[in-house]
């Protein structure tokens, strides 16, 4: 299973990419984590791309593109499954990773869409500010890196949906919702994926298919 998340800050990717590669036992490269401990070790990419980090903005494309081939051919040598988690984040990004995976002869099966409204996801990045104490996660940086999604994340989505490779999830409701939604969709996807022998594929959109799985349900009462 390889699956790419692509979500706002805040909508659930690390969280909902933990449970995707725990379930089907494959590598989380998630690019914010391997480049927050870079900077947390101090190591000469961290100095580098430190400022970046605390301003919300993008840190150079060859910079993540070089961590996540690693963490790719890495992956391919644990079995050749991965989510990634963090990138692309960008048009660039998404043909360079599609180019790496097809290099790797691992291009992506899945692009998994986490949607949450700008309002629902500042209150989540805010009330976890109180926990974590991300530099990041102040109301003034979460809003650069919202409209950094608008205007160069968001875009790709479409891209995705023309490959076929697009799985939409709402997922403004409680995260066990969400999840569940999610593994139920890749389960379904799985025996299709074993025997992909490259037709055509088709767009899902989950947002449409709530009751199929389980959106009629109470929420339960954490999040
Ligand atoms: P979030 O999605 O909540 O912003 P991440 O942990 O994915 O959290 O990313 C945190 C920061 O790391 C980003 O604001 C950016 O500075 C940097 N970053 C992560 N992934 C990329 C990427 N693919 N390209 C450029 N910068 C990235």
């Amino acid at each position: 299973m390889r699956v790419l998340m692509i979500a706002p800050p805040g909508a659930g990717k690390g969280t909902q990419g933990a449970l995707i590669a725990a379930h089907f036992g494959i590598a989380h490269i998630a690019t914010g984590e391997l480049l927050r401990d870079h900077v947390a070790r101090r190591t000469s990419l961290g100095l580098a791309v430190r400022e970046y980090l605390d301003r919300g903005e993008l840190v150079p494309d060859h910079v993540v593109l070089d961590m996540v081939r690693e963490a790719l051919v890495a992956a391919k040598a644990a079995g050749g499954g991965y989510v990634l988690d963090g990138i692309p984040r960008n048009m660039e990004q998404a043909r360079a990773a599609y180019r790496i995976g097809r290099e790797l002869g691992m291009t992506a099966d899945v692009a998994m869409h986490l949607e949450a409204d700008d309002a629902e996801v500042t209150r989540r990045l805010l009330a976890r500010a109180a926990l974590e104490h991300r530099s990041d996660d102040t109301a003034e940086v979460i809003g650069q890196r919202l409209t950094l999604y608008h205007q160069v994340t968001a875009p790709i989505i479409d891209w995705y949906r023309e490959r076929g490779i697009l799985v939409s999830v709402d997922a403004m409701r409680p995260k066990q919702q969400v999840g569940r939604e999610i593994l139920a969709a890749l389960e379904a996807m799985r025996p299709r994926l074993d025997d992909e022998t490259g037709q055509a594929r088709h767009p899902v959109d989950l947002a449409t298919l709530g009751e199929a799985f389980g959106a009629a349900e109470p929420h339960p009462a954490s999040g």
